[in-house]
């Protein structure tokens, strides 16, 4: 999360610890304001097969070209939340989400995860 608006990139985390770790499956990580989930060419393929779509209509209709114009990454809803958020918090994609969304928050990680996921502080 940034204050001046920046999109925000979770970056791998150079020492994952993922041991003990229970997600509580509050969605806060799929709401996290100006965050970015980058998809693959594979990500995108496999996303598309598991909802029945073109890669080609899941690309129009889920995607847009990221910040930096180098990948595409999922939309987000106005209010930030990720496209695939579901009303009990729970991912849509689940068995086919990126891998940045698997790993949140070890392996990717960014300076406010701590603030942004309860369940690290139970560790
Ligand atoms: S794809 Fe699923 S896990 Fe990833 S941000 Fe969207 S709702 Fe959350
Ligand atoms: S913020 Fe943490 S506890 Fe909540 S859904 Fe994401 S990983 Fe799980």
């Amino acid at each position: 999360m940034t204050e001046d608006g920046k999109p925000d990139e979770t970056v791998r985390n150079d020492n994952p610890t993922a041991r003990g770790f229970k997600c509580r499956c509050c969605g806060a990580c799929c709401r996290i304001k100006n965050g970015i989930v980058r998809v693959s060419s594979a990500e995108i393929a496999r996303i598309a097969a598991y909802l029945g779509a073109s890669e080609d209509d899941f690309i129009e209709r889920e995607t847009e070209i990221a910040p930096d114009r180098k990948s595409l990454v999922l939309k987000s809803r106005p209010d930030g939340a990720c496209v695939y958020l579901k009303a009990d918090n729970l991912c849509r994609i689940n068995p086919v989400k990126p891998g940045k969304c698997r790993t949140f928050p070890f392996e990717w990680t960014n300076p406010d995860s701590k603030n942004v996921c309860p369940a690290i502080s139970l560790l």
